[in-house]
């Protein structure tokens, strides 16, 4: 489905992004890690999808909040392995607090990694799917974006502004054939989520399940491939109907 094409997925040594890499490995694409801190398992992740899917691979370290470094990372990819045909925007933290409490850095440091490290890598990617005349920009955003959470002013903040980016930059881009989409994951189960009280939010899922990683990294795949060429600026949950 994605056969020679190159994906470059933010945050991908583990979690979702790990996930998606497969699903795409899986499918076809080159894959290219973009990670903060954890090059172990980046490259471990990366030796594997080249001896299991006959793909190649390659780890980049980035942090996303760090213009430059997306730029030069940009760069280095195009320059070492030619067009980037996706990109995923995935990389993303949380620093959950109540407003009263939520400090400061707490605030900063949420919206600069998931919102302005989106914003980094889609402006340092433009240029080149402009060029080529095609491209697939998938976001990241989450139901907290849509819904809010309480505790979750910052996160809910900075997902709620991969929406508003992703609809901006799919009307900026598409009479480029570029798409731009967001999806939106309820709870899955992955780091981020093992210290949250899954029992009551289990309440609260209609199909009575957490999510996998696998169930985002199809809709990953979907978005990624020809078969969603008409489709942009839609923002998709996969959430068990949580944020019906
Ligand atoms: P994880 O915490 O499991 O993984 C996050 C990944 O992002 C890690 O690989 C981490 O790197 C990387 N990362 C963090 N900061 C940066 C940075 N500044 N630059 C580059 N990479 C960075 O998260 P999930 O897999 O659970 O989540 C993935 C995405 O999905 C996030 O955007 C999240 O907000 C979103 N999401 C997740 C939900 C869930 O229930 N899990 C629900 C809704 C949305 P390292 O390993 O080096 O720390």
């Amino acid at each position: 489905m994605l056969k020679d094409k190159t994906a470059v997925i933010t945050g991908a040594s583990r979690g979702i992004g790990a996930a998606i890499a497969e699903k795409m490995a899986q499918n076809g694409a080159n894959i290219v890690i973009l990670d903060i801190g954890n090059e172990d398992q980046a490259t471990l992740l990366a030796n594997k999808l080249e001896s299991e899917y006959g793909v190649k691979s390659a780890v980049y370290m980035c942090n996303v909040t760090d213009f430059e470094q997306c730029k030069a990372a940009v760069t280095a990819i195009t320059n070492d392995i030619g067009k980037i045909d996706i990109l995923v925007n995935n990389a993303g933290i949380t620093r959950d607090n109540l407003v009263l409490t939520m400090s400061e850095s707490e605030f900063d440091a949420v919206m600069d990694t998931n919102l302005k490290g989106t914003f980094n890598m889609i402006k340092a990617c433009s240029r080149g799917f402009l060029r080529q005349k095609s491209g697939k920009i998938i976001n990241l955003s989450s139901i907290s974006g849509i819904i809010g959470l309480p505790g979750q002013a910052n996160y809910s903040a900075s997902k709620a502004g991969v929406i508003g980016l992703t609809k901006a930059v799919a009307k900026e881009l598409a009479g480029k054939n570029v798409c731009c989409n967001a999806i939106a994951p309820g709870f899955i189960q992955t780091d981020m989520t093992k210290n949250l009280p899954t029992d009551e939010y289990l309440k609260s899922i209609p199909m009575k399940r957490l999510g996998q990683t696998q169930d985002v990294a199809n809709l990953a795949l979907f978005l990624a491939s020809e078969l969603s060429d008409y489709i942009t600026g839609e923002v998709i949950r996969v959430d068990g109907g949580l944020a019906m």
